[in-house]
């Protein structure tokens, strides 16, 4: 490999005849690297006849396959899953750099919790449990935790891979069929490791992929009468409609939306340690994470040694293609990504003071990605869209506070509710920020910690359910009680 990290790449064809669960007789589509404008991938596009065939495939099987009785049978089937990406974790890894733009570091991380997620959710395949009890002399009740059916998942570009697995995952661990669409910037990554998936244990028509535009085939997956599920990870007013889609069918939802999350830095913080959190909550993945801490709420006493030794980091940041090793930050996903962070940078400059970077960069080893500087923008009024909206980008807006009242009050001015950072090293302030915040998840002296056991999710405008953890299975289950009565006479 040179020492760009960049070495020849034969382009990934997928199609049904060599990715036999991607259903897709419409067309092709090109996927291409946002460091470089190469070509990537081809994948197979699907119709509508496409959607309709794998869902009613999955609809006719999945009620009389033994995949939804048999834990066993579906853990052996997870466990081969995560070890046959294991096998190729360092080749998904790349294609995950190439196609999707995030640093080959950050790729294999991606790749290693995906693989952790499956092996989490193969382990509780065999542990779903409801629970029987006694309800008056002769009379039981068994309450069932029976698999929903068929879910559609639908994916977006940022976390390809991870966030297809965190409903995939779950939703097979709990005996359902899973008919997957990717983003249409990232099918590759997406359509190979589903296809690894694939293996004569696992039944047929339990899993499919089908690619193409949100607007046809997502939404003919929202509306189809026999998709019983639908879980959506993406931008929330995209959520807010397929909501709205859902609702003709009263079909089941789980929404995992946007998010414009606070990180607080208290003057009493390891300020080391919260400078390092500050960067890797809004760089990293060039801010395009849903849980970015892209509002930088810090006590005004520390305010400007703060601010100015976080943009001291951010203009030294290493900004470049992510397979270069020494690559710190990769490019946005695509040029309309590059023009949309731009825009707000561009509210940023007349409504407050950048303090670093503020500009693409777009010569040299840039000229051909999609590639934005490291953006700090202070002194913004709190009406400005740059702090009420999601940018998904690599810029942060700075909102100094007085005091812990003034904090909880501004982190929870936000429409969103997904995430939150708290530095500070004083344990009861940790308690009471802890509980006033509104927001799904909240990291104490540190930032982006996942982990299949714990549950994800938005309060507010940030989404609706839980992925992940135990809650997150259960989501893809129906709760059904069986009642006994073994009375001779009926009352
Ligand atoms: P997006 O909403 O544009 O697209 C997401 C998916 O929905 C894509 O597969 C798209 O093709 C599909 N889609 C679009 N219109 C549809 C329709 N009418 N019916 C059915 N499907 C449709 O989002 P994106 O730009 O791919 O991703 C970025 C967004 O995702 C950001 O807002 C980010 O915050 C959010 N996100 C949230 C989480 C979370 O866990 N809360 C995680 C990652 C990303």
């Amino acid at each position: 490999m040179a020492a760009t990290g960049r070495s020849s790449w034969n382009v990934v064809k997928i199609s049904p005849a060599t990715h036999p669960l991607v259903l897709g007789t419409a067309g092709e589509l090109e996927s291409y690297d946002p460091a470089t404008g190469e070509l990537v991938a081809t994948v197979a596009t699907s119709g509508i006849s496409d959607v309709d065939d794998a869902i009613d495939r999955a609809a006719a099987r999945v009620r009389r396959s033994p995949w939804r009785n048999d834990g066993a049978l579906r853990a052996r089937v997870l466990f081969r899953w995560a070890a046959r990406m294991r096998e190729n974790s360092e080749w998904l890894a790349e294609l995950l750099t190439r196609e999707q733009g995030k640093t080959l570091g950050q790729a294999r991380g991606e790749v290693a919790s995906s693989i952790s997620m499956i092996e989490y959710n193969a382990g509780l395949a065999r542990a779903i449990y409801g629970r029987s009890i006694a309800l008056k002399e002769g009379v039981h009740g068994v309450v069932l935790r029976e698999p929903v059916g068929v879910i559609a998942a639908i994916t977006p570009w940022n976390y390809p891979l991870n966030l297809t697995i965190r409903a995939v995952a779950p939703a097979l661990a709990a005996g359902n069929a899973v008919v997957v669409k990717p983003a249409s910037l990232t099918p590759a990554i997406v359509a190979a490791a589903m296809s690894l998936l694939d293996h004569e244990d696992l039944p047929a028509d339990i899993a499919a992929v089908v690619v193409g535009p949100g607007g046809t085939v997502g939404d003919r997956l929202v509306t189809h009468p026999d998709v019983d599920m639908i879980a959506f990870t993406g931008d929330s007013s995209t959520g807010i409609n397929v909501m709205k889609s859902a609702a003709d069918g009263l079909k089941r939802v789980s929404l995992e939306l946007g998010g414009k999350s606070p990180n607080i830095v208290f003057a009493d913080a390891d300020m080391e340690k919260a400078l390092a959190g500050a960067e890797n909550a809004i760089f990293s993945a060039a801010g395009q994470i849903c849980t970015a801490g892209s509002r930088l709420l810090v006590e005004e006493s520390i305010k400007d040694e703060f601010v100015g030794r976080l943009a001291e980091r951010a203009e030294a940041m290493r900004v470049g293609d992510g397979l270069d090793p020494s690559s710190e930050m990769g490019p946005v996903v695509s040029a309309e990504q590059k023009r949309t962070v731009l825009d707000y940078i561009e509210i940023g400059r007349s409504e407050g003071t950048i303090i670093a970077g503020g500009e693409a960069m777009e010569s040299g080893a840039h000229a051909n990605g999609h590639f934005v500087r490291p953006t700090i923008v202070a002194d913004l009024p709190s009406t400005s869209r740059l702090v009420a909206e999601e940018v998904f980008g690599p810029v942060l807006a700075v909102q100094p506070f007085a005091d812990e009242d003034e904090a909880i009050a501004i982190a929870n001015s936000s429409e969103f509710g997904l995430a939150c950072g708290l530095w500070t090293n004083d344990l009861n302030r940790t308690w009471r920020m802890g509980r006033a915040i509104e927001s799904g998840t909240i990291w104490i002296n540190t930032y982006h910690h996942f982990y299949g056991e714990t549950e994800v999710g938005g309060f507010k405008r940030s989404g609706i359910g839980r992925q992940q953890g135990i809650e997150g299975l259960l989501e893809f289950t129906e709760t059904k009680h069986l009642n006994f009565d073994s009375n001779p006479n009926l009352f």
